[in-house]
């Protein structure tokens, strides 16, 4: 179809007054109806980004126990709304779209702890009780092993060369505040994080 420069005005004039309109509230019928708003009837949530330090404010919202959706708090003062790619993606810790892009819940989301012996080719599902003492006594026997007391010129140094820890950018400042302490009262001086905080 040709478009001459003055129907181009005229096309550009109507869809100026139907935004203006539209901000207005004079929405279609369609638009209106509370069944095409997403978030209809559902409770906001706030919540703190997990995935860094950085501390983005999100609304997530609920409806019938569920999450449905969540995106950036806008009354926030760290983000004022907005979210980097990670932060945008929080939903889908929980939920994947399918194929017409309606969200399910995500089936491959981790909820119980593996564990894969020396040499094994297979995960087993053990107890969180199970992994905690075992972590603690891994810890403990490597720590007994390889504690030095004083270095070579008699200083004293209380330190483990045989252990290293690893921050997580899913932990708040307050737990690597946290964390940090503990890896220092065990003589871990291996310490880093995958943000480098
Ligand atoms: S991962 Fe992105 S959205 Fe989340 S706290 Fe960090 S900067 Fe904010």
């Amino acid at each position: 179809m040709k478009v001459s420069r003055r129907d181009f005005l005229k096309l550009s004039g109507v869809t100026v007054t139907a935004a203006a309109l539209s901000s207005f509230g004079f929405r279609s019928a369609e638009a209106s109806d509370y069944k095409s708003i997403r978030i209809s009837y559902a409770k906001e949530v706030t919540t703190i980004c997990p995935f860094c330090a950085v501390g983005c404010g999100i609304i997530c919202h609920v409806r019938d126990g569920k999450m449905i959706n969540a995106e950036g708090d806008p009354d926030h003062p760290i983000n004022e709304g907005s979210l980097c790619s990670k932060g945008s993606s929080l939903f889908n810790m929980m939920n994947v779209y399918a194929e017409k892009g309606e969200s399910r819940p995500n089936t491959q989301r981790m909820t119980k702890v593996l564990y894969r012996a020396p040499y094994a080719s297979d995960w087993e599902v053990k107890s969180w009780d199970w992994a905690l003492s075992e972590i603690a006594k891994r810890i403990k026997q490597t720590r007994d092993k390889s504690f030095v007391g004083r270095n070579g010129s008699g200083v004293t140094v209380n330190r483990t060369p045989a252990l290293a820890w690893l921050g997580s950018a899913m932990c708040n400042n307050e737990e690597n505040y946290l964390f940090h302490k503990f890896a220092r009262a065990l003589g871990i001086v291996n310490i880093d994080h995958c943000a480098r905080l």
